[in-house]
């Protein structure tokens, strides 16, 4: 039987209530995923959904967690504005939903416990766009509005609640937390509930180590061979299941920089694109140092651990390397296919190309189309025209494999501003109009969803302000 998040003892998830909403409003709820992760049809109710009415025989929860933020580390982190309403399943096919924006819990600190409009349906859209595009993520199950107004910087703020579904809410900051406290029994309840329900096979804290390790090689591969910055990869925001988690300040890129930033606080650029994959290989290197209290002889253990976190940049490497073949369509492998992505890439800086359909371009002859100045492109064309003739893929094959790996429609960030906008304006249907553009991304484009922001419309920066 799958150990339950909420049966772990109270100081691993403390029972709190959510604070019932004032007059709740269902604003879209996921049907699909309600169905697919056995979500009781009568449970799909706004007063459900947003804590205002409990959950028979469950006690909602919110989860102790650590992390490092910015590099700097806080022992105290946790739940504080998120409660564990429902959890059902065995095994990779449980099933957590957690209610975000839903009051303040024990570790909310200062906080009100809230979230408003704007973050809920952003992350609604993107976290569900990830995972049309393939990307593991947490989910969204609804978002309702709480017809409170939640007091930020800007001034008063509609606010809402996010309903997120995943099998864990497991972050590498959960085992961090228990580590600096020295809780052994702590950590090992932490390993079953990672292992049972992420990595089946992993065997011991130090098979679960390279399992996570291996996880978030993939994810990150993902992430850059799709444009994506997450923000904030802090270790509370590091999922030891290898999902993405914890959309604030994260963006899609239009014109490719590798130095691009959004997060309107990451002042010196830690989370830019291009440092995410040595930052997710960090994140592991303090998931091993939380791990390794759980060896008996730990002196010895660490050659493994050591081995299990210099794995990830091989392991992260051959992936970004098939994706972006793939984004090239070939087929072959040979030598110089490294080479020939980074010479596409450092033309795209140059030609400050849209990463979207620059790739896309690929597949329809339209890539030079994205470029600002093309001259970077050309220079490099020829190149990849050669290797594609001497590539075992023909035309239509190529642009099929292609088209599998370089999406049409990415959440842009100017399409999120204005649905956001005009959803606090109480107009919901540039969101469910967008939120349907992405649920194809691989498809031909709707009209208009492929077009980068006009100059007016470039949004710089996505802010913590949640
Ligand atoms: P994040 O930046 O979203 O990863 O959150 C970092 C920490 O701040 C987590 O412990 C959150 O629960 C907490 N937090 C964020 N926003 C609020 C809020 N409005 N009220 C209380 N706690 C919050
Ligand atoms: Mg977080
Ligand atoms: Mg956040």
């Amino acid at each position: 039987m799958t150990l339950r998040t909420m049966a772990l003892p109270p100081r691993m998830a403390v029972p709190t209530p959510p604070e019932p909403a004032p007059a709740p409003d269902l604003l879209v709820l996921n049907g699909g995923l309600a169905d697919a992760m056995g979500f009781p049809a009568d449970l799909r109710t706004v007063e459900v959904l947003t804590g205002a009415a409990p959950v028979p025989g469950a006690s909602p929860v919110a989860a102790a967690y650590a992390g490092h933020q910015f590099g700097g580390f806080v022992p105290q982190l946790g739940d504080g504005r998120a409660h564990l309403i429902w959890e059902g399943g065995e095994g990779p096919d449980h099933w957590e939903v957690q209610l975000k924006g839903s009051g303040r819990t024990p570790f909310s600190r200062g906080g009100d416990g809230r979230a408003w409009l704007g973050p809920v349906l952003r992350e609604y859209l993107v976290s569900e766009a990830m995972h049309a595009l393939r990307v593991p993520t947490t989910r969204a199950l609804a978002a309702s509005a709480t017809g409170a107004e939640v007091l930020r910087e800007a001034g008063p703020l509609p606010g809402a609640v996010l309903a997120r579904a995943a099998p864990s809410f497991l972050r590498v900051g959960t085992f961090q937390y228990f580590a600096v406290r020295g809780d052994a029994e702590a950590l090992r309840l932490l390993l079953r509930v990672g292992t049972e329900r992420h990595h089946p096979d992993a065997d011991g804290p130090s098979g679960f180590l390279r399992a996570v390790v291996a996880a978030q090689a993939r994810l990150v591969a993902r992430w850059m061979s799709l444009g994506f910055i997450h923000g904030v990869m802090n270790t509370d925001n590091a999922h030891v299941g290898g999902l993405t988690i914890d959309y604030g300040p994260c963006a899609f890129m239009d014109a490719y920089h590798p130095a691009r930033v959004f997060s309107s606080i990451d002042r010196g650029g830690r989370y830019a694109y291009a440092n995410q994959p040595g930052i997710a290989a960090w994140n592991c290197a303090q998931l091993a140092t939380a791990l390794l209290p759980l060896e008996e002889d730990r002196e010895g253990a660490i050659p493994a651990y050591q081995a299990a976190v210099d794995g990830f940049a091989p392991l992260y490497q051959a992936e970004w390397l098939r994706l972006f073949r793939a984004k090239l369509g070939l087929g072959a492998e040979e030598e110089g296919d490294l080479a020939l992505t980074e010479g596409l890439l450092t033309a795209m800086a140059e030609g400050r190309a849209d990463f979207t359909n620059a790739f896309r371009g690929l597949a329809g002859g339209a890539a030079r189309d994205a470029f600002d100045d093309p001259a970077p492109f050309d220079a490099w064309a020829g190149d990849w025209k050669e290797r594609r003739r001497r590539d075992p893929l023909g035309p239509d094959e190529a642009a099929a494999l292609m088209r599998a790996r370089s999406p049409s429609v990415i959440p842009r960030n100017h399409r999120i501003e204005q649905a956001i906008e005009a959803a606090a304006g109480g107009d919901l249907s540039p969101f469910r109009a967008l939120h349907a553009a992405l649920a194809d991304p691989y498809g031909p484009a709707p009209e208009g969803y492929d077009a980068p922001p006009r100059p007016e419309e470039v949004v710089e920066a996505t802010f913590c302000g949640t």
